[in-house]
């Protein structure tokens, strides 16, 4: 990758401000200093220094955050506020993106990467990536949806879901919460589910996708790099 991206990558300045230490000599590669800005470098064999520090350089990032509710998981919108933009700009120069989507009220565990193959591993339906999910429920959950539930749903569409293993953690005369677990990403998914048999989600939360288990000491909001067991789970 050019050497003026790198570097500006790993925050150093704009590409102007980067130039200029290149021009200044203060960016040595394999102990050369370097002046052209559009010079190629392999940041895992060229040894490459800025003002005397040697650099690290980390091609893929992986966030954990915990979404919070009223912003959209995507990287851009023209109205709402993104989880993008609640990351550090050091993480933005590395252009994440959020893998797979949460609805904008919905909270919890998202990972955010610039790695698109880890993103479609756990994305796509045939490596059957279980998400798991606590949810409030208006309407009194029972044994039947359990069993509508692991055959799989019929939703609004006709499309027949997956089986989704539902556990109810508490009820009482109107109200429920939920775990259920997912291998599937259809739209409103769990939502439409409980539509499918007359009740109506009213708090989501992602808590797992498959081993990863969101951190509970991140408040909402609050995001962290993944650490290298964690990795190792998704991978
Ligand atoms: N299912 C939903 O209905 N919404 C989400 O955000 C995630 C899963």
């Amino acid at each position: 990758m050019r050497i003026d991206k790198l570097i500006a990558n790993e925050g150093y300045g704009s590409r102007k401000e980067v130039k200029h230490l290149l021009k200044s000599g203060q960016v040595l590669v394999n102990g050369e200093a370097i002046k052209q800005a559009k010079m190629h470098v392999d940041p895992e064999r060229d040894e490459i220094t800025v003002m005397g520090q040697v650099i690290d350089y980390q091609e893929f990032i992986y966030l954990m955050m915990n979404k919070p509710p009223g912003v959209v998981s995507a990287t851009e919108d023209h109205r709402d506020e993104t989880v993008i933009d609640l990351i550090d700009p050091s993480f933005q120069v590395k252009e994440p993106f959020p893998v797979g989507r949460l609805d904008k009220d919905t909270e919890g565990l998202l990972i955010l990467t610039n790695d698109g193959k880890l993103a479609h591993q756990l994305l796509s339906p045939k490596k059957n990536v279980g998400k798991t999910y606590f949810a409030e429920i208006e309407g009194v959950v029972g044994k039947e949806d359990i069993e509508t539930f692991n055959k799989g749903v019929s939703l609004d569409d006709g499309y027949e879901t997956k089986p989704a293993q539902l556990t109810i953690l508490t009820t009482d005369a109107t109200t429920s919460a939920i775990e259920v677990v997912i291998s599937e990403g259809k739209y409103h998914q769990v939502k439409r589910m409980f539509e499918a048999v007359g009740k109506r989600v009213t708090y989501l939360k992602r808590m797992k996708m498959g081993s990863l288990s969101l951190d509970q000491q991140l408040e909402l909001g609050e995001y962290r790099e993944l650490t290298k067991e964690e990795l190792d789970y998704l991978k």
